[in-house]
């Protein structure tokens, strides 16, 4: 069988395409004819299935080593979809560190059909299990981010899978910020991974779109039940420039996790830093990460400024990167997750998870790291300014004095 980087320019063989082209062909048409009433075709509706969405749920089935993949209008759709295979009553442990969107879909949309949500340090696999077992009923899923948006958190699929194996829970996990290059959760218990494919699968912020690939025939079944009767699937055009993004995404990491540890490098030797999330962090790092199944940190980072630095002057002056929620583009982004990604979740949650208002998120593009650096050297120096104009007197502003770098 090709290797992972054959298997992202090819994907699978294409099997109705006589013209000798080099890609497979979009077949812009809702509907297909049937040769004569007992006669169907391979295909009879484009919500069903289309050719160019199938070839795409093909790839991402093998990328992710699962039976069989589905493709989704968005990233939350695919989520929809997955919780959707959930009945009133069911009790589901989420990790405590999730998007945003994925929080408000939960409590403002779940919690309504009368799913029963439990959030858990994911990092702590006592409080997983006693979440999971519950009062006698355990819980039927365990739903959780492998790498988690905006805290990087390494989450274990290894050792939380097994625990939740234990208690007959499905494992759904959220692989968006690790992607198949760099882990593939189903080799490690998963039983159903889901990504926004609008981030690295995509890679060129020109499209939303939402994948989940089901580690067995049942979960695969329903899987498909739920996409076809929910419906939110990814039409075909969307679905070609996905799979054009896949064929990339091994270069576009490479550079993003090269340019996201040299730009960590740099914040945590910043004295308005106060702390630098970034998993390849560090001598230790690529060793941390493998213990946990990961081959690299991938290219999001998060870092909270120092007390009396105003987080939103250093994100305003910001030339390079873009002020703009979503990541795993060729281009930079940065953003306030308290303001922008993560304002769904209440303030005081959030801060307890360790979202503070203080903490921004950098989504590395394939620049020169260079320019990057310099970009956020010339915001700290303005935001500086201020920081010692307001400081002329007051105590509460505290640059910092030594590396603390916070990594788990
Ligand atoms: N999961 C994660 C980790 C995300 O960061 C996002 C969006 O930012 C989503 C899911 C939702 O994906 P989409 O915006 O494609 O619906």
């Amino acid at each position: 069988m090709a290797r992972f980087n054959t298997q992202l320019v090819h994907g699978a063989n294409v099997e109705d395409n006589a013209t000798g082209a080099v890609n497979p062909p979009i077949y812009n048409s809702s509907t297909f004819a049937f040769a004569s009433v007992d006669d169907a075709p391979r295909w009879d509706y484009a919500r069903s299935g289309n050719p160019t969405r199938e070839f795409l749920e093909g790839q991402i089935a093998q990328l992710e080593h699962g039976v069989r993949g589905f493709a989704f209008a968005s990233g939350l759709a695919a989520i929809h979809a997955a919780l959707s295979l959930f009945e009133p009553g069911d009790r589901i442990v989420v990790g405590n560190n999730i998007y945003g969107g994925t929080y408000s879909q939960i409590h403002e949309y779940f919690d309504r059909w009368g799913l029963r949500f439990e959030a858990v340090d994911t990092q702590d696999p006592a409080k997983v299990e006693e979440a999971l077992q519950g009062d006698g009923v355990p819980a039927k899923a365990l739903y959780f981010e492998t790498l988690t948006n905006p805290l990087l958190q390494v989450n274990d699929v290894h050792a939380l899978a097994e625990i939740a194996h234990r208690y007959g829970a499905v494992v759904i996990v959220d692989n968006t910020f690790v992607t198949p290059y760099l882990q593939q959760p189903l080799d490690l218990g998963a039983d159903v991974v889901l990504h926004s494919a609008t981030k690295y699968l995509a890679g060129h912020s020109d499209v939303v779109a939402g994948l989940a690939v089901a580690g067995n025939d049942e979960l695969a079944q329903r899987l498909y039940f739920a996409q076809n009767r929910l419906g939110g699937v990814l039409p075909p055009a969307e679905s070609d420039a996905v799979r054009r993004g896949l064929q990339t995404l091994a270069l576009r990491l490479d550079r993003q996790q090269d340019n996201a540890r040299r730009v960590a490098e740099f914040l945590d030797e910043n004295p308005l830093v106060a702390s630098v999330r970034y998993p390849g962090l560090g001598d230790a790092a690529e060793q941390r990460l493998l213990e946990k199944g990961l081959h690299g940190a991938g290219g999001v980072l998060s870092f909270e400024v120092v007390p009396g630095v105003n987080p939103s002057v250093i994100l305003n002056h910001l030339q390079v990167f873009r002020l703009a929620v979503s990541l795993g583009a060729v281009e930079s982004l940065a953003e306030l997750p308290c303001r922008m990604t993560h304002f769904e979740i209440p303030r005081e949650e959030r801060l307890k998870v360790g979202i503070t208002d203080e903490l921004i998120r950098l989504a590395i593009g394939i620049e020169d790291a260079e320019d990057l650096i310099e970009d956020l050297q010339q915001a700290f120096e303005l935001s500086g300014e201020q920081f010692v104009q307001s400081a002329s007197g007051a105590d509460e502003v505290s640059p910092r004095q030594s590396r603390t770098p916070a990594l788990q």
